[in-house]
């Protein structure tokens, strides 16, 4: 039975708006994706603990949607319950003196919903250094702790310290960064490269360990990596690397040498910039999902059949597939 036949609410105290059927396409930034069955935005991080308790409680799956773009959602949507994340605080907080009496460096604290190309900014702007790579990184500081997102030699597993989240027995919990065994765009909260709907753990904030630096070096250094991605990255809608770079070499690079750059599926397409993002150059209403798997599994057929190596998603495919 569709999830939509139930006449489901929750309850006033959770205090969200409730839809339905509700379009995910823009809400990704590769601007694909069929509906979700019911949808809620939440903007505090209450909010989202209760509508994800709630949900568990009358079974109802759910998904966390961060700024979607590491997710391609199928053209069928998504059943059950999308949770768009946008709690969005960030703060820069002293070191407790009795956690660390000999060590003033700083935390910067982010609810999961926080953009971490923002956290980043706060955290340059006030002369603290470690986020830089960040500033080119679209998502959320969420979506950033399940991936270990990371760019121009930096990722989240340096400097990350702890995470609040509801874990899978319904209880809110720090747990510290050494316990996410973060490696290469892996986490254990990660939940596999086809994901539905369903009651796993939800990031409610985060900590970072930061240093301190010198402001306009920081500066500097972050408009290096804008500059650079500028230069390197396609500007149309992507979900940013669609493959893992196998280990010793590059996917992008792979894709180029088998001679797949420009290639097409109906509305999407290899991109000539950087070959490892498959862009929709039409927006939202042109590209299908289901032409980004196919490009995908051209891609990684003809590759395999090429160099022998098999590419491996990083982006997870979310909802319905047939
Ligand atoms: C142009 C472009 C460039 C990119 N460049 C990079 C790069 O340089 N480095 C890099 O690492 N990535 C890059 N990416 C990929 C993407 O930005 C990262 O993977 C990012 O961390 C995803 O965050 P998000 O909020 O968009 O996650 P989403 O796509 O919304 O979600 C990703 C997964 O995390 C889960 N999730 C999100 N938030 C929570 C939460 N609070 N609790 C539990 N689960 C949650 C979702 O359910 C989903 O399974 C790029 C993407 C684009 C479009």
């Amino acid at each position: 039975m569709p999830i939509t036949t139930l006449a489901l609410h929750p309850p006033a105290s959770v205090g969200v708006e409730w839809e339905v059927d509700k379009p995910l396409a823009p809400l990704t930034s590769i601007k694909i994706g069929g509906p979700a069955d019911y949808f809620v935005t939440v903007s505090h991080p209450h909010q989202l603990l209760r509508l994800a308790r709630w949900a568990r409680t009358v079974e109802l799956p759910y998904l966390i949607l961060g700024g979607g773009s590491n997710v391609l959602i199928s053209d069928a949507g998504v059943r059950g319950l999308v949770i768009h994340n946008r709690c969005r605080t960030v703060r820069i907080d002293p070191a407790p003196c009795s956690l660390f009496p000999l060590d003033e460096r700083p935390f910067l604290f982010a609810e999961s919903g926080a953009l971490l190309a923002g956290a980043a900014r706060t955290s340059i702007n006030e002369g603290l250094a470690g986020l830089e790579w960040a500033v080119s990184v679209p998502g959320t500081v969420g979506g950033a702790v399940i991936n270990n997102a990371g760019a121009h030699g930096g990722e989240v597993k340096e400097s990350l310290w702890d995470v609040m989240l509801l874990d899978e027995a319904d209880e809110v919990r720090i747990v510290q960064a050494s316990e996410l065994d973060h490696r290469y765009r892996h986490s254990n909260l990660k939940r596999g490269e086809i994901i539905q709907g369903g009651f796993g753990p939800v990031v409610l904030s985060a900590n970072f360990r930061l240093g301190f630096g010198d402001g306009e070096a920081l500066r500097a250094k972050a408009q290096g990596f804008l500059d650079h991605r500028r230069r390197t990255q396609p500007v149309e809608p992507s979900l940013g690397s669609t493959f893992t770079n196998p280990a010793g070499d590059y996917a992008g690079r792979l894709i180029d040498a088998a001679g797949l750059r420009g290639m097409q599926i109906g509305g999407i397409e290899v991109s000539r910039t950087h070959a490892n993002f498959l862009i929709n150059p039409g927006g939202v209403g042109s590209g299908r999902a289901a032409d980004v798997l196919a490009l995908m599994e051209m891609i990684q057929e003809r590759v395999l059949r090429q160099f022998g190596i098999r590419l491996d998603a990083e982006i997870q495919r979310v909802g319905a597939w047939q």
